[in-house]
């Protein structure tokens, strides 16, 4: 529902004329008369555009969103929690926690089969591992593309492991999606409508990374449109911001967890590496993203993170994985929840 409240000196004509552009865009305006002040409700989702388009008429005090602008994504319209499982035994936002590792890029076979059953090895139960890499630079290593996908669908074979990959666009949204049991949109893409509502459509279960200067709000929109296509197998991704401290690569907002736990039924996850940017501190924060209640972790390994085509310096290595699997474990019993 919008509220447009009217300030004191404000007309029966500024009234109705507000009334009147409501009725424009097909809505009913309800005018509450108030001793002094008059407010008028209208209630739908199309609320949200109609009160952009009243910002700067005259009389108006203040126009106030009362509910979220998201309803699908809403905790209000769906008070259990959403439970989204990518494949048997890997569900996110139950009980059990599953941790998704891998490299930040697939790179060769040799790299992500070797990383696969190490990851495996250590408790996790799916696979990470880009194909197609949104670089900052475009002189960066790219992904090797549809070989990639090849090559994590080998991995699969071999150990069994659920595939979490990202998809950048359209045709390549098709292509992940023959391939992976998780397709990710990632943190720059957050906001990419067209891709958003091509993985709606697809059916497969996603993962929404938020962007680096995305609010929480604009995060459970994207959501949205993932939700509105008809899809409603959506996990959320908290992994940094982009802040003025160059100390660490992002600014990793767990504040985020329990406030989408709040607003949203559906499940976060939280990303300690893009995170943070640095493996010697990928452990600290994934204990720390459990603690403040994450459904899950996405954590980057590589089997020699020196040898690493992206993100190497904060890729743990194998041990490093190992010894963070054992002490989350520990967290999660503290928790009443278990590893997945
Ligand atoms: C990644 O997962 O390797 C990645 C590119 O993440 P983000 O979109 O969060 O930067
Ligand atoms: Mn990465």
């Amino acid at each position: 529902m919008l509220l447009v409240v009217m300030g004191a000196a404000a007309t029966a004509a500024d009234v109705a004329r507000v009334c009147d552009l409501v009725r424009e865009r097909g809505l009913t305006p309800q005018v509450m008369a108030g001793a002094t002040q008059t407010a008028i409700a209208v209630d739908g989702v199309e609320g949200r555009a109609v009160g952009a388009a009243l910002r700067g008429l005259s009389g108006i005090a203040e126009i106030l969103q009362v509910d979220p602008p998201y309803p699908k994504a809403a905790r209000t319209a769906h008070p259990d929690p959403t439970v989204v499982t990518i494949a048997p035994g890997v569900a996110f936002g139950g009980p059990a926690i599953p941790v998704i590792a891998g490299p930040c890029s697939v790179e060769s076979e040799a790299q992500i089969v070797a990383a696969a059953e190490m990851v495996k090895a250590a408790g996790a139960v799916a696979l990470r591992g880009g194909a197609f890499k949104p670089r900052s630079s475009p002189y960066a290593f790219q992904g090797l593309g549809p070989e990639g996908l090849r090559l994590l669908a080998r991995a699969r074979e071999e150990t069994g492991l659920a595939i979490v990959t990202e998809a950048m666009d359209d045709e390549g949204a098709r292509a992940v999606a023959e391939v992976a049991d998780c397709i990710q949109v990632g943190a720059r893409n957050m906001q990419n409508y067209a891709l958003l509502k091509t993985v709606g459509r697809l059916g497969k279960p996603v993962l929404l990374k938020r962007g680096a200067a995305a609010t929480i709000a604009d995060l459970l929109l994207s959501a949205e449109y993932i939700l509105a296509e008809g899809n409603a197998q959506v996990i959320l991704c908290e992994r940094g911001l982009r802040s003025f401290d160059a100390t660490v690569r992002n600014l990793f907002d767990l504040t985020a967890i329990p406030v989408v736990h709040q607003v949203s039924h559906l499940p976060i996850i939280a990303d300690p590496s893009h995170g943070t940017g640095r493996r010697d501190l990928v452990l600290p924060m994934a204990r720390a993203a459990l603690a403040a209640g994450a459904d899950g972790l996405i954590i980057e390994v590589h089997p020699e993170p020196e040898k690493a085509m992206s993100d190497g310096a904060q890729s743990q290595t194998p041990e490093q994985f190992t010894a963070t699997m054992r002490q989350l474990a520990g967290i999660a019993a503290v928790l009443g929840r278990t590893l997945a």
